[in-house]
């Protein structure tokens, strides 16, 4: 079984998605690893553990491009795969289009060679696919997964080719930051409605930089504007399963849960000892955020 892992790129470096793409996809088989982009992405791609070979292709930042690249490549592997990302929810049912093939798409578990696990119902449910196909077009949850190790030495193989596309890259605009990336941080700091404006959510950011974390928001808060948009986790946000997960002033509405399911810890700073999230918290802390936040992130400060 041979399987084909598209490596996805945050600006000119290799996104952490990839090491847990290929964690998961390992057990699938031996991975192939199609880089688009520069050789140093492929140089660091090829350190991946599991990682059998990196196929290096011209860079192109455009879905059809990708597609075409997977296309060409796709007859001499099993599964083809990528991260449930923006690109990968942009690319693969494109090219399982392509190759009229149904794809699985937001796997969480690998079961067998064609049994897969995977959310429905915004998380409320898990179901198991069993992909009956010769060919599988598959994409993975990047948190679900734990990331592969380095240390590996896999061989770069250069392809050309010419990629052809009547869309045109005009520009990627990037939110620049030193924050870990909310999808696969182990320590998530989220704030609620309550933290009350854009300023208070520095004593999130101040207690999360105290704790090397990424940092979340309620949709509320971020429909208030304290917040920007892609720190939103939830049904209509991002999917984060880090180790450590810090509740600040979030009741715990369902469509909020929906994004923590896979949060192995979780502790919840909140007034109201019958919130939601305080009842499924492993650790809670009732009182004021706005007392317990900065001396929280004063003692960690301290340690
Ligand atoms: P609230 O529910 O108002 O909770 C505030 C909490 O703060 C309360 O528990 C309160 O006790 C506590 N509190 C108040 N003051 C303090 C204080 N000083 N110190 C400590 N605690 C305090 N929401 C999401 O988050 N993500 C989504 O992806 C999402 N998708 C949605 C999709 C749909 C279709 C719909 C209808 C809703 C969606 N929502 C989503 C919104 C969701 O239903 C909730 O409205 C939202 O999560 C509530 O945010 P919150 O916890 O910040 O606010």
């Amino acid at each position: 079984m041979s399987v084909l892992v598209l490596a996805e790129l945050d600006g000119e470096v290799l996104s952490p998605a990839t090491a847990r793409i290929v964690a998961a996809a390992t057990q699938l088989g031996p991975v192939d690893l199609l880089v688009s982009g520069p050789q140093a992405v492929a140089e660091s791609a090829s350190g991946l553990s599991g990682v059998a070979r990196v196929i290096l292709a011209p860079a192109t930042a455009l879905a059809e491009g990708m597609v075409d690249l997977l296309a060409s490549l796709a007859p001499g592997y099993d599964y083809l795969v990528a991260s449930a990302s923006t690109t990968g929810k942009d690319v693969m049912p494109r090219l399982a289009a392509r190759l009229d093939i149904q794809p699985v798409t937001d796997i969480v578990a690998i079961e067998g060679p064609n049994r897969f696990t995977r959310p429905i119902y915004a998380g409320n449910a898990l179901e198991t696919v069993t992909d009956g196909q010769a060919r599988h077009v598959l994409t993975f949850r990047a948190s679900a997964f734990r990331p592969a190790a380095g240390g590996n030495a896999a061989p770069i193989e250069t392809r050309e080719a010419t990629i052809a596309s009547a869309a045109r890259f005009i520009a990627a605009h990037r939110t620049e930051s030193d924050i870990p990336d909310l999808a696969t941080a182990q320590i998530v700091v989220g704030g609620g409605v309550s933290v009350g404006s854009a300023e208070g959510f520095r004593l999130i950011e101040a207690l999360g930089k105290s704790l090397g974390a990424a940092i979340g928001a309620t949709r509320a808060a971020v429909d208030a504007g304290y917040a920007p948009n892609d720190w939103q986790v939830g049904q209509t946000g991002k999917i984060i399963a880090p180790d450590l997960y810090i509740a600040i002033g979030i009741s715990g509405a369902l469509q909020h849960l929906a994004g923590i399911q896979g949060a192995k810890k979780i502790v919840a700073i909140n007034t109201d000892a019958e919130a939601p999230i305080v009842k499924i918290a492993d650790v809670a802390l009732i009182g004021d955020l706005f007392e317990i936040v900065p001396q929280l992130t004063a003692e960690l400060e301290k340690a």
